[in-house]
């Protein structure tokens, strides 16, 4: 629910069609169901449906005072996936407890990837929320979209590197990737295309103080590694 939904503090209403759809489809839900709901970046409770029709769904609350689980403290910046892929990608992301993402243009990314439709904010966050449902979070992640890789490392990173322990995935190298990482560790993660990132791509990211680290032999797609990789660091 967003506190748009809300009619006063004990019901909520909502419209659209897209979410009238997933609770008949994805949830089978009926007037008289006990559904678990999440305010937006807010609280977790039970709410009754009351009405369900093909306009609206109306819900009386009780009180959304569960608290979500608790965010990754990291940053990760992610070569912009091909379109079939960034949904799921996304959707993983937001599920894992990924606050805060840069989706950035690298020399192996198709400069046709950024004219897509899934980029849409109204997209964007509509595959965000199905993972947090998922994960019962309610914090939406922030989305940044950077189109020109050297001027985000040169001029904006230095400054978001600040306080953060900074990797980037990339096989080959020395550094296996660490395990089990603090919570309280403030880290920075890069992970690439499916071409991987080119050479002056990675000397320029460990000039700015990355890390290079592998997962080993296997060479995952980017939507397994953004799952091994986060699994693996905390
Ligand atoms: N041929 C590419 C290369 O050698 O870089 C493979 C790219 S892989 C399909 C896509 C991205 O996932 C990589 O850029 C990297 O960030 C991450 N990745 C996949 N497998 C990895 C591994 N074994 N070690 C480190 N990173 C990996």
């Amino acid at each position: 629910l967003t506190p748009h939904d809300l009619l006063d503090s004990g019901r909520a209403r909502i419209h659209d069609s897209r979410r009238l759809r997933h609770l008949v489809d994805v949830h089978r839900a009926a007037p008289g169901d006990e559904l678990t709901v999440g305010m937006e970046n807010g609280g977790i409770g039970r709410a009754r449906l009351v009405r369900l029709d093909g306009e609206h769904a109306e819900f009386h609350l009780g009180p959304l005072d569960e608290t979500p689980p608790p965010p990754l403290p990291l940053h990760l910046i992610l070569a912009l996936p091909r379109p079939r892929m960034l949904a799921r990608t996304l959707e993983n992301i937001a599920a894992l407890g990924v606050k805060r993402l840069t989706l950035l243009h690298t020399a192996r990314v198709e400069k046709s990837y950024w004219q897509s439709p899934e980029l849409a904010d109204e997209r964007i966050d509509a595959h965000l929320r199905l993972g947090l449902e998922q994960a019962r979070d309610t914090r939406l992640p922030v989305i940044q979209q950077r189109r020109r890789f050297r001027p985000f490392v040169e001029d904006e990173l230095p400054a978001l590197l600040e306080g953060h322990r900074a990797l980037v995935a990339h096989p080959g190298g020395e550094r296996e990737c660490p395990r089990g990482l603090d919570m309280a560790t403030l880290l920075t993660l890069a992970i690439g295309p499916e071409g991987g990132f080119v050479d002056y791509e990675i000397a320029q990211l460990r000039q700015a103080g990355f890390e290079q680290v592998h997962l080993g032999p296997r060479i995952l797609r980017v939507e397994t590694a953004v799952v091994a990789l986060l699994a693996r660091l905390y």
